[in-house]
């Protein structure tokens, strides 16, 4: 018989970093650290430009 090393019950493994500002991820959120920048990843992949940040302001409104 082969003695199996019994790996320690209940290890945590380390949460991975939140791939938009690297802070530790909360399993929550995963894999983001909160819901800001899961919207801020959700925007990326909605607008289709996931490395080219595309802001489109006006200086100027029209209200009516
Ligand atoms: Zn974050």
């Amino acid at each position: 018989m082969s003695a199996e090393p019994t790996p320690p019950a209940g290890a945590p493994k380390p949460p991975a970093p939140c791939p938009i500002c690297g802070k530790p991820s909360v399993a929550a959120h995963r894999p983001f650290c909160g819901p800001r920048c899961r919207q801020v990843d959700l925007h990326h992949w909605l607008t289709g430009r996931y490395a080219v940040p595309v802001v489109e302001e006006d200086g100027g409104s029209d209200e009516a």
